[in-house]
């Protein structure tokens, strides 16, 4: 059964195998979006364009974690904030990888990062990313970088795996995590996160990576410890162009119960991301 829309159908779908068939959706379930219908908050619409079926499917609004420059300002038929490119090193991760055509900016000084960076921002980005792990932007640079895009009062998010680079994310004043780390963490790497409390994020995306016991463990961890979760797929690395029953699953794994799940998929993400601040902005535009 594809998850639709509403809160109810949600529960639904997180509910246990043995749980009774629910209702079909109603118009009700279907129309008239509100702040509680669902945010992916990490995804990849240039690379697997689906938002059509995105919307269809209920996701209201979106995070866009890595696209090329050209699919900034992009109009979709759901919220779209955007990051365009992650930074990285030149040739480094994604643009060794699936991110060759145009999803990452190699940089190897802060020259180049400055100017990445402001012109990522005058093109829309909301969001600046930075690829860490040993690929990805060596620590000073992504220091430097995540300075810049605070002073432009845009938010970080971190490509980190591993304990090291996790840590190092929470260091440099990273505002979230992309995904739930692979690595098991340390708990100093999770108390990093922690602080200051309720200020910073994990996205989830455990179906992506195979939801290894590690990765469930680490977001049980994270969450625990009041770092804040948000529901995100990769879409694009996983290809379902709607809820995941599958992240779901594996939330409730991580000990999340269905208010929490429910809550990391709609009303904090929302503000998190300053949804609210965004529509307004687009609108005086
Ligand atoms: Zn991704």
């Amino acid at each position: 059964m594809r998850c639709l829309v509403s809160l109810a159908v949600l529960a639904a779908c997180s509910g246990s195998p043995a749980a009774s068939t629910p209702p079909p959706p109603t118009r009700a379930q279907t129309t008239a979006p509100t702040k509680a219908t669902i945010v992916d908050s990490h995804v990849h619409l240039a690379f697997y364009p689906v938002a059509d079926q995105l919307a269809e499917h209920g996701v209201r609004a979106a995070v866009d974690l890595a696209s090329p420059e050209r699919a900034l300002g992009t109009k979709y038929p759901l919220l779209v904030m955007q990051s365009g490119p992650m930074l990285t090193r030149p040739g480094g991760y994604p643009l060794d990888s699936w991110g060759k055509d145009g999803y990452g900016i190699g940089c190897e000084d802060r020259d180049c990062l400055l100017d990445a960076i402001d012109r990522l921002h005058d093109h829309g980005a909301r969001i600046i990313k930075i690829a860490l792990d040993d690929n990805g932007l060596p620590r000073p640079l992504a220091q430097f970088a995540t300075n810049r895009a605070h002073q432009l009062g845009l938010k970080v998010a971190v490509h980190a795996l591993s304990d090291a680079s996790a840590r190092a994310a929470a260091e440099i004043g990273a505002d979230v995590l992309a995904h739930t780390p692979l690595e098991l963490l340390a708990q100093k790497t999770v108390d990093a996160w922690a602080t200051p409390p309720g200020k910073r994020a994990v996205i989830t995306t455990l179906a992506a990576f195979g939801g290894s016991d590690e990765a469930i463990d680490n977001l049980r961890r994270l969450h625990e410890a009041g770092v804040t979760v948000l529901y995100g797929t990769d879409l694009g690395n996983l290809r379902i162009d709607g809820p995941s029953q599958d992240e779901i699953a594996l939330m409730r794994r991580a000990g999340m119960t269905t208010e929490e799940i429910t809550a990391a998929m709609t009303a904090v993400p929302w503000k998190f991301w300053g949804f609210d601040e965004a529509m307004q902005a687009s609108k005086t535009r």
